[in-house]
């Protein structure tokens, strides 16, 4: 019996089997993505669960074996309801650490025994992977590739585009209220600078991040393209963000012609994605 948090299985999007068994949303017109994803384990977690179930909306619940903030780690028992209500769960390192100061055999443990741990708990394979704090390096790739993720998310925001590298996977969004000058050092790392500048001097909608969230999703809707919003549950908590983040996910729910997928099925339909036409300018970020 599936828990209360359980969502309907694509609801409205169409998903349609390709050659290879890989799974797209592609129906003749160009991909619209919706994915969400959820660091950290806290136990406010189960009421982002519960709100992305309301709206079918999925996602993935990036959980470290040890407790990251000061509320404690979401438990075994709470990490199958989140599973169980069709939720993909992530590893996100034992001890959140930052990755590419680890030694090696430190890093090998942190990435691959993150993994196991989970998948002794759940009883099932874990395939995604984000790097803490979004800290990575061409050594972290390749030791989450080493331990057979299909992916790993960053913390890069303003992302849409549907070309992506599955282990630099990027987002648009952060339920967050950062200022324009947070969104700016975010893109001083992206790896088209001047274009991305260009967009937020230009296009820029202003630093809500509800009404950047929307400007978002209709340029994916009007374009094609990948929506990505993640964020922290003790964040939500804390700031009071969980009725803004209702308003934002009654917005881009429900919606005809969108997929809405965990980061792991986004991961795996990469290579697809990446044959598709470029939308929102000439690729990532906007
Ligand atoms: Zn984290």
């Amino acid at each position: 019996m599936r828990s209360d948090l359980a969502i309907a299985t694509n609801g409205s999007a169409a998903v349609n089997t390709i050659k290879g068994g890989a799974v797209s949303p592609l129906r003749g017109e160009v991909a619209r993505v919706v994915t969400t994803s959820w660091d950290d384990g806290d136990p406010f977690d189960l009421e982002i669960g519960r709100v992305l179930a309301e709206r079918k909306v999925t996602g993935t619940f990036y959980i470290p074996i040890q407790g990251h903030h000061n509320n404690g780690r979401i438990e075994r028992a709470e990490i199958l309801t989140l599973d169980s209500g069709g939720f993909e769960i992530g590893a996100h390192g034992i001890s959140h650490p930052n990755l590419p100061r680890c030694e090696p055999r430190q890093l090998v443990v942190e990435v691959e025994g993150s993994k196991k741990r989970l998948e002794d708990d759940l009883g099932k394979a874990v395939k995604m992977f984000a790097y803490p704090n979004g800290r990575h390096s061409s050594r972290v790739i390749a030791a989450v590739k080493q331990a057979r993720f299909d992916g790993a998310r960053t913390t890069e925001m303003l992302a849409c585009g549907l070309a992506f590298d599955p282990f630099s996977m990027p987002t648009s969004i952060q339920v967050y209220p950062h200022s324009r000058l947070d969104y700016v050092r975010n893109l001083a790392r992206a790896a088209d600078f001047s274009r991305a500048w260009g967009y937020v001097t230009r296009v820029w909608p202003g630093s809500n991040w509800v009404k950047l969230a929307m400007h978002l999703f209709d340029r994916v809707l009007a374009r094609g393209g990948v929506w990505h919003l993640y964020g922290h549950s003790w964040e939500v908590q804390e700031h009071g963000l969980l009725n803004a983040l209702g308003v934002v996910l009654d917005y881009v729910s429900n919606r005809p012609g969108v997929s809405y997928l965990s980061n792991g099925e986004l991961a795996r339909m990469s290579p697809v994605l990446s044959a598709e036409p470029l939308v929102c300018g000439e690729g990532r970020p906007l």
